[in-house]
């Protein structure tokens, strides 16, 4: 046989433990690596070998196994006989191994692994004979079960109910109380299972039953299961796993053997000290099945405590090695401790800053590597209150969690309601078919929202969110009549009006009467400013979030129109209000100053009121913001959720003319409305379009900002007012409302004895105006992006109709992996932000740009603004520490990223 040097010069199919480490997980999967390592740093793992993943990859690819894999394998299982002292089949020394499954990236169960591979008849007879007959058989029975199950694709639940009635038969409480005689009995009846359904029995050559183990292993990575998990996880499909085969250990060979699971630091609460279960006489995968309940491992201290002691050194040497928490399993056989797996634990957000942050006190990482082990998601869970926990309590309703958060208060079913009773000192939960923008001040007022319709991304959902308010949206059943007052639910339960519920947000589930609620601690010190903190896991939030202020490079703005929020985000840290919608101060009764405004007749007043409105809010909101930026967008009403609906006021006015009271009034409003109605409102008139049909409410609102900052200003207050105009597609848009704003500046400054300069800046929110923001730039002191309207003119589709009609049938077809409204489209609206940034930039050096709207809270696309290098994010108060957080480790991740590449 001619071997040629192309073949040679290929890298081995089969890597022993001791030739790998963790750098290897691309080849060796991360088990495969973490064992490698763990054999290096001289911990008691047992010897073993791995087949890669470019194996894999030949095999899946439709070769079949490649070239000399088995010469490999079998080379290996010589070398692995002479490690051990034991040899594959031989039934006076024999060597069984474990066929482990064991990716690049961790899918715990989702593939397989077989075993006691190499027991046979014969090793069990010998091993009976030598009177470890429970072990043979306990070993046998579980071999023929996996082969059987993996190998041969055996319904796996026909095993179990086969264990599960000789458990019965027998009277044994847990399998470890089956003795040799049943579990002998056992592997006959598994034997006969699998030879009914394969018409193949358990190969009796060693070498057979591990070739097939193999390959079964190789073909798991395309189980579905696996392929769910990493459609879900966005794991690549081409990726193959490896295959561990390592020297078996039992656990199951008497009162001084068994298995445990542990972490190296408690993953929950993230206090330090070893952390774990230990199930005596047992395999590992019955600690992980539940089937018996594994006692603490502080029992395994009392009971052995030299073990104990020699697992929390290894513990600690793999912490310090790895320097974080570490997730470990473990099998004591006969005394003897062996380590069988590492990787990273999986924790609780509360143990991910704990953990972080006491590793930095240890002086084992620093704090910008700290920054980078938590995220804003995280934080943001730790920001909602809870209930206390109670048991047996059942949900009077399910729905979806929409907005995290727990509150109780009395059931109302309109806005008007929920705003009355706030102001009587009550808490109200707001119970919606739907809500509408109508529905802000009862959003606002309300401790909790629930509807029966909607999605994740309704109304209702999108703005509890935004205002931090828990929310449960598609109640299922529930049936809501706000004209009797009164709500049902399947079943026949009714709500009347008052009553009391309490709404988990973040399980979306509805509970009759009042829970107890803890606020979040973490909040509540954030919001306090205070620097320290008992709390171990607040004091790491606050460390964490105080060195993320010191290392981001993005402002952190609050989208903010009343004192109340403008007070709410300082305290959470805002660096300026980066949006005050206007329109926001035109909700609710004072909706109809809009319908007036577009009135010809009623014009000069409604806007001689606006202006007022808009001098005590201004003023207010000024105020509470002083020495610090305010971004006041000019008025942006989408005209159909402020003017009546058509048909119904054609109803309306209809049944009046039959009746014969159909007065001027009424046939006023409806030829306004009428003029005014758009079949296209997400495209219509918007925006600086109105102020281009309507100038004069440009110079209401200006009129009023400038009075505000001229008296505030005057009476010794450092107010910081800038000037926004909404929806530009052109920049003659912009020239003339620039040119009409600065105008009515210098003129109120002038009457004043003064002089004003406010910089003026515009929304880059519709694809035209990114393509063409290097003019925009010329007459703009900043850009704000607006992702929202961005993303749906990019895509041209309107938000509400996509949630309601087809973005739900979109993710099931796999067709779009995230909600675009959610989580920024890098690809499609990141490149049109990228572009006006650089067109912006190159136009006006020195050009603001800043981002508002969801995206801008959304922890998953912070990272995309920083690379983009914006100056600054505007979001919803709540969500201000979680933006400072994640701005902060992006730049970490940044810095780091720019000296490897320079290295
Ligand atoms: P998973 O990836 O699902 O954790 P593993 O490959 O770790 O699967 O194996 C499943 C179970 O078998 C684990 O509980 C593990 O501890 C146990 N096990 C694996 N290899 C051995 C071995 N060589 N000796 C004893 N038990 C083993
Ligand atoms: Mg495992
Ligand atoms: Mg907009």
């Amino acid at each position: 046989m001619t071997t040629t040097p192309e073949r040679t010069a290929r890298r081995p199919l089969v890597l022993e433990l001791h030739e790998g480490d963790r750098t290897m997980a691309g080849l060796l999967g991360g088990k495969g690596a973490g064992l490698a390592e763990m054999s290096r740093l001289g911990l008691p793992v047992p010897p073993g070998f791995i087949v890669t993943t470019e194996a894999c990859r030949a095999w899946l690819s439709g070769g079949g196994e490649p070239d000399g894999l088995w010469e490999q394998i079998e080379a290996a299982m010589l070398d692995l006989e002479q490690r051990s002292g034991l040899r594959f089949g031989d039934p006076d020394a024999p060597l069984l191994v474990s066929v482990r499954s064991g990716a690049r990236f961790s899918m715990p169960g989702m593939m397989e692994t077989v075993l006691d591979v190499g027991m046979t008849d014969s090793v069990a007879a010998a091993l009976v004979d030598r009177g470890e007959d429970r072990f043979a058989w306990d070993s046998y029975r579980r071999l023929v079960q996996m082969y059987g199950r993996t190998v041969l694709g055996v319904d796996g639940t026909l095993f179990d109910e086969q264990l599960t009635r000789l458990r019965q038969e027998t009277g044994a409480a847990t399998d470890a109380e089956l003795d040799a005689a049943a579990l002998e009995r056992l592997t006959g009846v598994f034997r006969r299972i699998f030879q009914e359904r394969t018409g193949e029995d358990l190969p009796q050559d060693p070498r057979e039953q591990l070739r097939r183990a193999v390959v079964a292993v190789f073909a798991s990575w395309n189980g579905e299961r696996a392929r769910l998990y990493r459609a879900h996880e966005g794991i690549p499909d081409d990726l193959g796993t490896a295959v561990n085969v390592v020297q078996m250990v039992f656990g199951n060979r008497g009162d001084r053997s068994g298995s445990g699971v542990c972490f190296t630091r408690d993953p929950v609460s993230g206090a330090p000290g070893v952390f774990g279960d230990y199930l005596p006489n047992a395999q590992g995968e019955d600690v992980v099945s539940g089937s018996r309940s594994p006692m603490d491992l502080s029992e395994l201290g009392r009971r052995e405590p030299a073990l104990h002691e020699e697992l929390s050194v290894h513990l600690r040497t793999l912490e310090q090695h790895y320097r974080d928490l570490c997730d470990v399993e473990f099998t004591v056989e006969r005394g003897r401790l062996w380590i069988l797996q590492t990787r990273l634990g999986k924790r609780s957000p509360a143990a991910a800053f704990r953990i972080a942050v006491e590793l930095v006190d240890e002086g084992v990482i620093d704090l910008d590597e700290a920054l980078t082990r938590v995220d804003g998601t995280q934080l943001q869970t730790l920001l909602h209150p809870t209930f206390t926990t109670e048991e047996g309590l059942t949900p009077l309703a399910h729905g979806l969690a929409a907005s995290p958060g727990a509150a109780y208060g009395q059931l109302v079913f309109d806005s008007a309601t929920a705003m009355a009773w706030t102001a009587l000192g009550r808490q109200v939960v707001l119970a919606r078919p739907e809500t509408s923008p109508d529905d802000f001040g009862g959003l606002l007022a309300a401790r909790a929202v629930i509807t029966s319709r909607g999605g994740l991304t309704s109304h209702a959902a999108v703005v509890a969110r935004g205002l931090g308010r828990t929310c449960v949206t598609g109640v299922e059943g529930l049936l809501v009549d706000p004209v009797a007052r009164m709500a049902t639910l399947p079943g026949g339960v009714s709500l009347p009006e008052g009553i009391v519920v309490s709404v988990d947000g973040t399980r979306g589930e509805v509970y009759a009467g009042q829970r107890d609620i803890e606020p979040s601690p973490v909040s509540t010190a954030i919001s306090q400013g205070v620097s320290h903190s008992p709390d171990r896991t607040v004091r790491a939030v606050l460390t964490l979030l105080a060195h993320a202020d010191l290392r981001r490079q993005l402002g952190v703005m609050a989208n903010a129109e009343t004192p109340e929020e403008a007070r709410a985000a300082r305290c959470f840290g805002a660096e300026g209000i980066g949006l005050c919608r206007t329109e926001h101060m035109l909700l609710g009764a004072r909706r109809v100053l809009v319908e007036r405004l577009v009135t010809d007749d009623d014009r000069e007043g409604a806007l001689a009121e606006i202006e007022a409105l808009a001098l005590t809010e201004f003023t207010a909101l000024l105020e509470a913001m002083e020495g610090l930026p305010v971004v006041v967008r000019l008025l942006d009403p989408p005209m159909h959720e402020f003017l009546p609906d058509l048909v119904e006021l054609s109803v309306t006015a209809a049944l009046a003319d039959e009746r014969g009271t159909l007065d001027a009034a009424l046939e006023r409003r409806l030829s306004t409305t009428r003029r005014w109605h758009e079949s296209n409102p997400m495209l219509g008139l918007r925006g600086v379009r109105l102020l281009t049909v309507l100038p004069q409410v440009i110079d209401a609102q200006v009129r009023a900002l400038v009075e505000a900052t001229i008296t505030l200003r005057a009476a010794g207050h450092d107010v910081r007012p800038e000037l926004m105009v909404p929806l530009v597609a052109d920049v003659a848009e912009l020239t003339a409302a620039r040119e009409r704003m600065e105008g009515i500046v210098a003129d109120v400054a002038s009457a004043h004895d003064t002089s004003l300069h406010l910089p003026i800046g515009v929304m880059v929110e519709l694809p035209r105006a990114a393509l063409t923001a290097a003019a925009l730039a010329e007459h703009a002191d900043f850009f704000s992006f607006g992702t929202n309207d961005l993303t749906q003119t990019t895509w041209g589709m309107s938000r509400d109709d996509a949630e309601a009609n087809f973005l739900a049938a979109y993710r099931e077809a796999g067709i779009l992996a995230t909600d675009p409204f959610k989580t920024l489209d890098e690809a499609g609206v990141g490149a049109l932000v990228e572009l006006a940034a650089r067109d912006g930039r190159r136009a006006r050096p020195g050009l603001g740009l800043g981002a508002c709207g969801e995206h801008a809270g959304d922890p998953a696309s912070i990272g995309f603004f920083a690379r983009t290098g914006l100056d600054y994010l505007s979001c919803s108060p709540p969500r201000i520490p979680v933006v400072r957080l994640e701005a902060g480790r992006q730049a970490v991740l940044l810095a780091g990223a720019a000296t490897s590449d320079t290295r």
